[in-house]
């Protein structure tokens, strides 16, 4: 009887043991399908479409945005190869296609941080943005999150406000010629003759229809660049050349304006030819030799270098002043659009703080560089910008 009454209390207790840990299980299990439903209904309720792959690159979820913005229903996709419809898209979907395979064959060649993001343009016009992260723990590589946001508005939003930029500055170009144009004619006295204050007055007039001539041409190079309206037509050139002119236009303004300045070019007499836009170079030199101009006071000095470097493959113009320079605290943004520094020479020039930035896009167009060399306040400053030698160019295109 003992060893009854023994056996069955060790069954009533194995018994509660067994019910405790089949409740703990029940309650894990649930809290994991809360938890489940609520990250099914966040990925439901965002606005963008999320679509993820397994390791195998077989698709494992599509939210309800991505089948509406896809135009792909879920039943269909769901368990299927992900390069399979991605393929449809193109040129964009490949490169999609190749950056999921990247990461997968070799989970080791992903820098966290980095997303791969594409735009891909649809046949019914219609523009998305993809990004595109991999899903790892540790080495291992686990799958895909495609992120996809339909952009058509906000680019199409974009082209109508670089249009109406465009508009606009053309439309104020046209009466600024004629404003520049009678006021010269007044100035050389095809009116009759000016008394001293008339002149004076009619100078002002001619100096801001400048200024406005100086900005519409600005905005109207932004806008160009925008709209990808802008073409580098690569040539073979010669830098020397160019410094030559821009010195030249330099020397003629310091005459006219009395800015009295030491201007000279210092060019390696074995300067290659480099490959680049004649006039899109000579307008970056030009723009950054004026700004070395304008921000050095009378009586300082201007410095055109070129040489050859990174072993002759690409030539290096180095543009030089005596200046006010650049406090460490602005040199990250004068590349920024509208970007103009508080010095008081800079204020009482006139400029739209779009030089630099053009001259940025224009570089970077054309397969170069630009960049400020080194600044400090009072010190002058010296910008740089580098261009591959023809040698090079002809080697890559063999
Ligand atoms: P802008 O000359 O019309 O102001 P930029 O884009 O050419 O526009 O230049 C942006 C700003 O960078 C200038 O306002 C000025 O503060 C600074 N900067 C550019 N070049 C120089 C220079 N050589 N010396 C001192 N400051 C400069």
């Amino acid at each position: 009887a003992a060893n009854q009454v023994g056996a069955a209390s060790n069954n009533a207790e194995l018994y509660r043991l067994i019910r405790d840990q089949a409740e703990r299980l029940g309650n894990l299990l649930r809290a994991q399908q809360v938890e489940t439903t609520k990250n099914r209904a966040i990925l439901e309720g965002i606005a963008d479409g999320v679509l993820v792959a397994d390791a195998d690159g077989l698709i494992i979820l599509l939210n309800s945005a991505g089948e509406r913005i896809l135009r792909l229903e879920r039943a269909a996709v769901l368990g299927r190869p992900i390069g399979e419809f991605v393929g449809l898209y193109g040129a964009a979907g490949r490169a999609w296609i190749e950056a999921i395979t990247r990461w997968s064959l070799d989970p080791g060649s992903y820098t966290p941080g980095e997303a791969f993001s594409q735009r891909l343009e649809l046949e019914d016009q219609r523009i998305l943005a993809i990004s595109l992260a991999p899903v790892l723990t540790g080495d291992e590589y686990l799958g895909s999150v495609s992120l996809i946001r339909d952009i058509t508005r906000e680019v199409e939003v974009d082209r109508l406000k670089s249009e109406f930029v465009t508009m606009v500055s053309h439309e104020l170009r046209t009466p600024i010629t004629p404003i520049k144009g009678y006021a010269d004619m007044l100035l050389m006295g095809a009116a009759g003759q000016l008394a001293p204050l008339q002149s004076k007055f009619i100078e002002v007039i001619k100096n801001n229809a400048d200024r406005l001539n100086l900005l519409v041409n600005d905005l109207l190079d932004i806008s160009r660049i925008e709209a990808g309206r802008v073409e580098v037509r690569l040539q073979t050139i010669n830098l020397n050349e160019i410094i030559s002119s821009v010195l030249d236009t330099l020397r003629v303004r310091s005459d006219e304006s009395g800015k009295a300045m030491t201007l000279t070019a210092e060019v390696a007499a074995d300067l290659p030819a480099v490959r680049g836009d004649y006039n899109r170079v000579t307008q970056v030199i030009g723009n950054l030799a004026e700004n070395a101009f304008n921000y050095t006071p009378p009586g300082g000095t201007v410095t055109l270098q070129a040489r050859p470097e990174a072993a002759g493959r690409e030539v290096v113009v180095e543009i030089s002043d005596t200046g006010v320079g650049i406090p460490a605290e602005a040199q990250p943004r004068l590349f920024d659009r509208f970007f103009r520094g508080e010095d008081a020479l800079v204020m009482a020039t006139s400029g739209t703080g779009l030089g630099l930035s053009i001259a940025k896009e224009l570089m970077e167009m054309q397969g170069g560089r630009i960049w400020l060399e080194r600044s400090a306040p009072g010190q002058g400053s010296t910008f740089a910008i580098a261009l591959p030698t023809a040698l090079v160019e002809a080697e890559a295109g063999a």
